[in-house]
């Protein structure tokens, strides 16, 4: 098997999808990130940059004749990250497995709920169970990891030390991919799953709509401690950010500062601007691009459709 670990952006943008001549470069997708390890790849985060990652992944699928087996792993319920759910054309297909994780809300009493509060009529014609793939919801929280093992297709969640799930874990030989979970406080209403993904020695840390806090996030600084790839909100200029009458304090979303900050507190190798504002045009992400180097010298904006290969 291939021990190529990559990473790659299908849709850097935050709040809402946008387009027009002024955001080509950087492109207008909302939140979704692929982690590929070997032959095997997990999905984080549905906006709306996963539908037509989701159409390559059916073809592929379909032209090798083999049944579509898939993970979506959710940091939250937050509209530009689930808005492509509804429109994923695996989760129509007969033959497709989904395995779809993500926080229980404040308001709900399961992430599934949460989910199929969203996808019914009068807000979309088709209702979650009318979905033709076989899709297995479950809550993922504060210290659960999941793990991929060689050789099966489902995950295993495991709550750590929880002494009932100690025998879930399989052996160290069999692990092809662990998922960590650290929830986040920083981000309205009910806070943010922030995940750590590690294969073959390496590591990635996926960290968007968190904020930061005086002196950083020090849980979050020894989460991410030495990771080869931290991918980090930097929604916000410092203009943005403070400037009157609507500062974006508060909002639950870092500025480059911040998310540099962060890189050299969790001394990362590799750090990643993420979950772009959708009025910062090209040329402002330029801009960023310029701004952060001098912050933290082994920093890229994210772009629709790059890849990291770790
Ligand atoms: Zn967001
Ligand atoms: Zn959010």
């Amino acid at each position: 098997m291939s021990s190529e670990f990559s990473v790659t952006i299908h849709g850097c943008r935050g709040s809402y999808p946008i387009n027009g001549e002024e955001f080509n470069r950087y492109g207008g997708a909302t939140s979704c990130v692929v982690i590929r390890y070997g032959e095997r790849e997990i999905i984080f985060d549905a906006g709306s940059g996963i539908i037509n990652y989701g159409k390559e992944l059916l073809g592929r699928s379909l032209s090798a004749g083999q049944p579509l087996i898939a993970t979506i792993v959710f940091t939250h319920s937050h509209f530009d990250h689930l808005v492509g759910l509804p429109y994923f054309p695996p989760i129509f297909h007969p033959e497709s497995t989904l395995y779809l994780y993500g926080p229980r809300s404040s308001r709900f009493d399961s992430f599934e709920e949460t989910i199929e509060t969203l996808i019914q009529a009068p807000y979309y014609p088709v209702a979650l169970h009318e979905m033709r793939a076989l899709k297995f919801f479950e809550d993922i929280g504060e210290a659960d990891v999941l793990y991929f093992s060689r050789g099966k297709a489902a995950p295993v969640k495991v709550r750590s030390r929880h002494p009932e799930h100690l025998d879930r874990i399989p052996d160290d030989d069999d692990i092809d991919i662990e998922v960590h979970c650290m929830r986040g406080y920083n981000h309205p209403k009910s806070g943010v799953n922030i995940y750590k993904i590690k294969a073959g020695g390496r590591t990635v840390v996926y960290a968007t709509d968190t904020e930061g806090y005086v002196h950083g996030d020090q849980r979050l600084a020894e989460f991410a401690r030495g990771a080869d790839l931290l991918i980090h909100d930097a929604m916000y200029t410092d203009d943005h950010y403070t400037s009157m009458p609507v500062p974006t304090q508060g909002y639950g979303h870092s500025t480059v500062q911040i998310a540099t900050n962060m890189a050299k507190m969790a001394e990362v190798e590799k750090l990643c601007l993420f979950h772009h504002d959708p009025t910062s045009t090209d040329e402002i992400l330029d801009h960023v691009g310029e701004i952060s180097v001098d912050l933290f010298d082994n920093t890229v904006v994210a772009k629709d459709g790059m890849t990291f290969t770790l």
